[in-house]
Order: structure tokens, then C-alpha cells, then sequence
């Protein structure tokens, strides 16, 4: 097709004009041809068949009839009026309705002659009725370009109010094919075509806007999806291709005497498959001399922080140092604390630096790392500082990074002329659908395997009603040496409130586990740093029984008697804050339990999120279903990304055939880099264009 002529103002098309025009900019940002050309349908319906009218059924949702219109009338109602009209079939009547448009439906409407309604049934009083149908002359509806399945295109309501109704829209569609011969330019390469059996272009923009078969319907959706897919995949992959061309990194090609020494020797337990997996991976970018930017996935307990020191052991055998840096100062401890302990035989040197170190505590540091003698520092963002000036830092690790901004990472880089490794690491597990689309120009290593004998935790959905039974439980199992977390809400818009209802709970907490007996900590955002640390380490060091908190405990703190987490109002957590909250227990050799508190008020959604919970552990599936609750653009950090906007393909529901247009996408990157053989010459020209554009589908046809 010449590109020229799909980019003409859609005011020019025929039906359209400046009024129309104005409407379809604003409301469906539809400014040309092409803009019109890509407007792709959200639903198809059955138009094969006509109703009569004794044929209806209260059930029916869309239905075509052939009729007449015998009279037509306004009815005074309470708020203005409506436009009613008879319309008869040779077995029955019905009414037709409008409160909107009605003068011009009058004047337009014409009595006792055939026309093809279309639309929704009610059933009100006693009778049918249908508001606001889709009408056409009989005699017009048999010229037309014959639909089986009726396209039903995005809409809004003020489309409706100046008349542009989905019929309009399919036959200014209709108008644009016949102006422009329909003679699309193929943007795919002859070997898409061949190997997956694609329809070639123009056939496919026919049969998306007018299915002549629900077979090649399904063609046109399938070739459409894999287009938009296939090019986005080109771009992110070439992005990443570029990233590593350009960022040299260091080469840590030796595989030294400290990992292992301590492979061999100090390893506590045996590495599960995946961490073995995803250590090679990792060995893989560090030997490539370029530099890593890799993200490592596992869910919580998955045994990601024995990787990272594996990981920084070959740093060190490479004589680099390492840095490793956690969100919180709890966390930043307990990583100083367990790894130390792994290497206290293997002689490296490690240091905390956190915002409570002192001053005088940190010049040794400073000291130390600029010349060489500390190998590994652990902390929190206080390793960000400017005095903080490594010798020669080869590898950063960040651990649960949504707690960190990008720009937070990226300050990390700037510590060496050649940036460090950089190994990111969450819990928050990421379907590999987003994950591919989002973070394509990203490497992504997924431990998705646990350590062995980890007992499943045990969730329960419980009522508030139940509460007594549940503090038997609890005081059953702090008998038994075990500890609680006890949850609350903590949300923003609702704080004074949140904020009461866990002062509420506490009281009815302390109330029932009084002291001596039970002891019990609580922790929230309204209070000081220090006073919270100070309660929290009384619950790490086994002091208190219970935990009564909001969400700050969310991130990864690690005591592994607490076994049971109660959360409440569970309904007003999203699926994978529930899944974080829950995978603070289960970290020890017992049973643990994770108690969802609700009142009986619960939305479908939240039935879902909680059942949810109660069937699985697996925090992917939990991510997938999360995904389909919210869609991408509520999932953490999407909405940045442009890339989601997608016309035709569904992330959730096309993976497959995002995995195919990756594929090939891969391969023909691969084959042929810049895209020089002669098949690939469409591919090269579609990718160009696109490269200018910003709108994928600007481009495409
Ligand atoms: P996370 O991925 O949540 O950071 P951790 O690294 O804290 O998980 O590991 C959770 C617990 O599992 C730790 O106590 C750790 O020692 C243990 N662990 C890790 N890997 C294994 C393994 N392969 N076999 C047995 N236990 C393991
Ligand atoms: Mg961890």
C-alpha cells in the first residue's frame, strides 16, 4: 500500500468530515487512515442468524431480527422522554427505545418498510424491548459486504451520543477498504509466511474488520498478534544486543581456589538444581566481557542468598571486590550476620555499614575498601554515599530491589570507570510473560525449585466471627515454643484509620495474652527508627511471642521459629503482598500456618485473591493469577512501559504465541544481524520505520 495514502486525515474519508473527525481524534486517538485501519475490534458476533420475534428469550444478550416499524411515538417521563417505536415482525411485536438522538431518529426513521435491527434485549414488563438498536434497510443490508461475525470495536459513550456507533464505524472501515483497494503491503518476511502458515497482510486486515469464516478469523488474529509481538520482541532484543556491544564489563574468567575451596568444603547443605542452574547462568555473563545486568527471581525462601555468595567469591578469585546492599537495616544485618558465619574459615574480609555504624567505625571502612583489604561490604543504601570509594568493585548485588529506585541502582555503576556486575535479586516473582515483555533488554535467572523438606505452609481462610479460636490456636502454639506475626493493613488514603484499627488490635491482643505469660512487640511506621529496630530485634532474639505490625515486616526478614502469620483484613491486600506476608514464616523445620482474617463482606475479586492463597504456595502462579485480576498495567512498574499498549495481542492470554514471535525474533537476529538477506529486507524496512515511530502499528501496513 502507499504509505501516503494511509496517512490522510481521516476527515477526508468519505462518511467522516471535520465534526466526526474531531469526535474519533479525541475519543479514539484515530487521526488517519492507518489510525482507523489498526482501530482492531474488541469482539466478534454471531451475525448468521435471525431471530423472530416469538423466538426470544430472556437470555438472549445480542440478537438480529427483520422487521418493520409500524408506528412511532414520545413518551413523557419523569426525568425528559423517550422515543418509542412498534416494530413487528410476522409472528410478534416489541418496542424499540431512545432517550438519546431522538430527533434526529425521528426525522430519519422510516414506517412500514424492512429493516434488519440489531442489539440487546430487555424484558420489561411483560414484553421486549430494545434500546437504542443498530438499524439498516433491508435492501442496504443485502448490498453490504456480508458479515457473519459482526466486529464490535472500542467505544466510548460520547462516541455513541453523536451517532458514531459501531455500525458507523464498520462502514467507514468498509469505506477506507474501498478507497484504498485494500492493497496493504505485506510487513512480514516470506518465511513467516511459509513456516507458520501466516495470511498474508491484506487478507488478514480483511478478515480482522470482516471475518468471512470464524476459521479465518482466527488466521487474521493469529497473524496480527504474532506481528505486533514479533516487532516488539526485535526491539527489545536488539536493545539488549546493543547494551552488551557497548557496556564492557569485567571478565571474571577464573574459577579460583576460594569457590572452590568453598564449594567443596563449606557448603552447608547440597545446592538444589536451580541454584546449581542458575550459578552457571551467572558464570555465563561474568566471562563474556561484558557487563551484567541481571535479575535473579526465586521465590522467598528459594535460597537466592547462597548464590550470591558463590557468586562473590568469584569476584573475589578474579580479584575484584564485592558489594551487597539491602533495603532495610534489619536485613542488612542478618545477611552480615548469616554470611559471615559461611565464611568465617575462608578468611575474606567483610563489613556492615549501615546509617547507625559510627563515625568512628567508618573510616576503618573507607579505609579499608580503598585499599584493598576488605573484600566484601554489606549495607544498606548508606553504601550510596560519595565517601564510599571501593578499590576496585566488580560486582554489586541488590537484594530485593523494589525497595530501590532505578536511578538508586544505577549510582552503584558509577563507583568504577567500568561499572561492576550488577546482579538484582527479588522474591516478588514476575510472570515470565511480563517479565519477557517488560524486562526483555534484561537477563532474568528464576530459582524456581525450593530446598528439600521444606514442609508446604498451611493457609486457612477464617472469618472474623472466628477469632477466639483462632487465639486458642495461637496460645497453642506459643506453648509449643513457636512465634506470631500478626498483621494489619496499612494504606495511605485510609492511615488514621488503619492506624486504629491495629492500635484496636493490639489492645484486644494484649488483653487476651497478658504478661507475664506472653510478651508482645509491635511495630509500625508512626514510630522511630531506632524504637522499631529495638522491638524488632526483641522478636528476632526470641524475647516477644507475638509480632503486631503493619506492613513494614514485608521484606525479608528471616526468623524461622515464627510459624504462624496472621493477616487481617486480608481482603484489602493485593496477591502478592499476601504471598510476600505469608513467606515470613515457613522458614524453620516446623508446621507453619498463615491465617487469612476477613469479614464476610468480600468482593468476587477478593474471593478469588483469597482462595487463591489457600490452594497454592507457588508464588509464579500466584504472579499469573494477579496478572489476570489486575491486568499488566496494575502490576508493579508496567505502567512506565509503553511496550504494554498493545492493539491486538493480550499478554496474559497469547503467550504461546509471544514465545513463537520471540523465537523467531531470536533467531533471525541471530542469523542475520543487520538484516541483509533478501527475505529479510520487509522485516528490515517495517523495523526501521518502527524504529522512528513510536506507535508500532504507525508503521505496519
Ligand atoms: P531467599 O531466597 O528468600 O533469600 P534464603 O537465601 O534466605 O532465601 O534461604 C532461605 C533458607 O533456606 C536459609 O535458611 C538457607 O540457609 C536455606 N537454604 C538455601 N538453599 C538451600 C539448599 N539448597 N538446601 C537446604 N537449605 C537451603
Ligand atoms: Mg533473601
Amino acid at each position: 500500500m502507499n504509505a501516503n495514502l494511509l496517512q490522510t486525515p481521516i476527515a477526508y474519508l468519505k462518511g467522516v468530515g471535520p465534526n466526526r473527525a474531531d469526535t474519533l481524534r479525541s475519543e479514539l486517538g484515530i487521526a488517519t487512515y492507518q489510525d482507523l485501519l489498526n482501530l482492531f475490534p474488541n469482539r466478534y458476533i454471531d451475525k448468521t442468524r435471525y431471530y423472530k420475534i416469538t423466538e426470544l428469550q430472556r437470555s438472549n444478550a445480542d440478537v438480529q431480527i427483520v422487521g418493520k416499524i409500524i408506528n412511532i411515538k414520545t413518551v413523557e417521563q419523569k426525568k425528559g422522554k423517550r422515543l418509542v417505536a412498534t416494530f413487528l415482525d410476522e409472528t410478534g411485536k416489541m418496542e424499540l427505545v431512545w432517550f438519546r438522538g431522538q430527533k434526529w431518529i425521528r426525522e430519519n426513521l422510516k414506517l412500514n418498510i424492512p429493516y434488519v435491527i440489531f442489539g440487546r434485549c430487555n424484558w420489561f414488563n411483560g414484553a421486549f424491548s430494545m434500546p437504542h438498536p443498530e438499524m439498516e434497510l433491508l435492501t442496504e443490508h443485502q448490498q453490504g459486504v456480508k458479515v457473519h461475525m459482526q466486529p464490535v470495536y472500542p467505544s466510548t459513550e460520547k462516541l455513541g451520543n453523536k451517532g458514531i456507533t459501531n455500525r458507523v464505524i464498520s462502514k467507514l472501515i468498509q469505506q477506507l477498504f474501498a478507497e484504498t483497494n485494500g492493497r496493504f503491503s505485506e510487513s512480514l518476511s516470506p518465511t513467516h509466511l511459509q513456516e507458520l502458515k501466516l495470511l498474508p497482510k491484506h487478507e488478514a486486515m480483511f478478515n480482522i474488520h470482516f471475518p468471512k469464516s470464524s476459521e479465518l478469523l482466527t488466521k487474521a488474529q493469529f497473524r496480527l498478534k504474532f506481528e505486533e509481538l514479533f516487532y516488539i520482541q526485535m526491539q527489545l532484543i536488539t536493545k539488549k544486543l546493543l547494551r552488551k556491544q557497548k557496556i564492557k564489563g569485567y571478565n571474571f574468567d577464573l574459577v579460583g581456589t576460594l569457590f572452590n575451596d568453598f564449594y567443596a568444603n563449606y557448603l552447608p547443605f547440597e545446592l538444589t538444581g536451580a541454584q546449581k542452574r542458575v550459578i552457571k547462568e551467572i558464570r555465563a555473563d561474568l566471562g563474556s566481557n561484558a557487563q551484567m545486568n541481571r535479575l535473579l527471581q526465586g521465590d522467598v525462601g528459594s535460597g537466592k542468598t547462597i548464590v550470591a555468595v558463590m557468586i562473590m567469591l568469584l569476584a573475589i578469585d578474579n580479584g575484584f571486590q564485592a558489594c551487597l546492599m539491602a533495603p532495610t537495616e534489619i536485613l542488612a544485618n542478618q545477611h552480615y550476620q548469616g554470611i559471615q558465619e559461611l565464611l568465617k574459615k575462608t578468611g575474606i574480609q567483610c563489613a556492615l555499614l549501615t546509617g547507625s555504624v559510627k563515625q568512628s567505625a567508618r573510616r576503618p571502612i573507607h579505609e579499608n575498601l580503598e585499599n584493598g583489604r576488605l573484600q566484601i561490604l554489606i549495607g544498606t543504601h548508606a553504601l550510596l554515599e560519595d565517601k564510599v570509594q571501593f578499590k576496585n568493585l566488580g560486582l554489586a548485588i541488590v537484594d530485593e530491589q523494589h525497595r530501590f529506585g532505578v536511578a538508586q541502582r544505577s549510582k552503584l555503576w558509577h563507583k568504577n570507570e567500568i561499572p561492576p556486575h550488577v546482579l538484582v535479586m527479588t522474591a516478588t516473582p514476575i510472570p515470565r510473560t511480563l517479565a519477557m515483555s517488560l524486562y526483555g533488554d534484561l537477563d532474568i535467572s528464576v530459582i524456581d525449585e525450593l530446598p528439600p523438606g521444606r514442609k508446604p505452609i498451611k493457609t486457612v481462610h477464617r472469618f472474623d466471627s472466628n477469632r477466639l479460636k483462632v487465639f486458642r490456636f495461637i496460645r497453642d502454639e506459643i506453648k509449643k515454643g513457636r512465634q506470631i506475626y500478626v498483621v494489619y493493613p496499612l494504606i495511605q488514603e485510609s492511615e488514621a484509620l488503619d492506624y486504629k484499627d491495629l492500635m484496636d488490635g493490639y489492645e484486644s491482643i494484649a488483653r487476651d495474652f497478658p504478661a507475664p505469660d506472653f510478651q508482645i512487640s509491635i511495630v509500625h511506621g508512626k514510630m522511630k527508627p531506632a524504637d522499631k529496630d529495638y522491638e524488632m530485634e526483641r522478636f528476632v532474639k526470641g524475647e516477644t511471642h507475638i509480632m503486631v505490625a503493619t506492613t513494614v515486616i514485608e521484606v525479608g526478614v528471616n526468623i524461622p521459629n515464627a510459624s504462624v502469620m496472621i493477616i487481617e483484613s486480608a481482603e484489602r491486600f493485593g496477591l502478592s503482598q499476601l504471598h510476600q506476608l505469608r513467606g515470613r514464616v515457613g522458614r524453620g523445620a516446623d508446621q507453619s500456618f498463615c491465617i487469612l482474617m476477613t469479614s464476610y463482606k468480600l468482593s468476587a475479586e477478593a474471593k478469588t485473591r483469597l482462595e487463591t492463597m489457600v490452594a497454592t504456595n507457588d508464588g509464579f502462579e500466584i504472579a499469573e493469577v494477579d496478572l489476570r485480576l489486575r491486568g499488566p498495567g496494575d502490576i508493579m512498574g508496567t505502567q512506565q512501559s509503553g511496550i504494554l499498549n498493545m492493539k491486538i495481542a493480550d499478554l496474559v492470554k497469547d503467550n504461546d504465541i509471544l514465545q513463537t514471535a520471540r523465537h523467531y525474533a531470536i533467531k533471525i537476529l541471530k542469523e542475520d544481524p543487520s538484516l541483509e538477506r533478501p527475505e529479510n529486507l520487509i522485516v528490515r524496512h517495517v523495523y526501521a520505520q518502527l524504529t522512528k515511530h513510536k506507535n508500532i502499528w504507525n508503521y505496519i501496513s
